[in-house]
C-alpha cells in the first residue's frame, strides 16, 4: 500500500516570498536615509554642512547622530576682523580668506 506523505511545509510561491522580503530589504536603506536626513538637519542648524553631516548619518546611523549632537556649534563661535582688509572671520581662522593675511590668535573679539 502506497500512502502519500502529506506536505508539512507549504510551498512558498515567489509572489508571497517577494512581498514578505520587501519591507526587510527596504529598511536597510530607509533607516540610514532617515538618520542621514536628521543628522544633516542638525548639522546645518549648527552652522555646518548639511551634505557632509547627512553622509555621516547615513553611513554611521545612530553614531553619526550622536556625533552631530556633540559637535561644536559653529554659529556660536565668536568672530573677529582681519587687521588688513577688515573682513569678518571666524575665530578659528588662521589665514584670511579674502587677502591671505596670516592671523594670530586675537586679543579682542567682535561677536
Ligand atoms: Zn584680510
Amino acid at each position: 500500500m502506497n500512502i502519500e506523505r502529506p506536505a508539512i511545509i507549504a510551498p512558498v510561491d515567489s509572489e508571497t516570498a517577494g512581498r514578505r522580503a520587501y519591507p526587510q530589504r527596504v529598511q536597510y536603506f530607509l533607516i540610514p536615509l532617515i538618520f542621514g536626513v536628521i543628522t544633516g538637519i542638525i548639522g546645518r542648524r549648527k552652522g555646518s554642512s548639511f551634505l557632509l553631516w547627512s553622509l555621516v548619518g547615513f553611513l554611521l546611523p545612530a553614531i553619526g547622530l550622536a556625533a552631530v549632537f556633540m559637535s561644536r556649534n559653529e554659529r556660536e563661535d565668536p568672530s573677529r576682523e582681519c587687521p588688513n582688509c577688515h573682513k569678518l572671520l571666524p575665530i578659528s581662522a588662521q589665514v584670511c580668506m579674502r587677502c591671505g593675511e596670516d592671523l594670530d590668535y586675537p586679543a579682542e573679539f567682535v561677536v
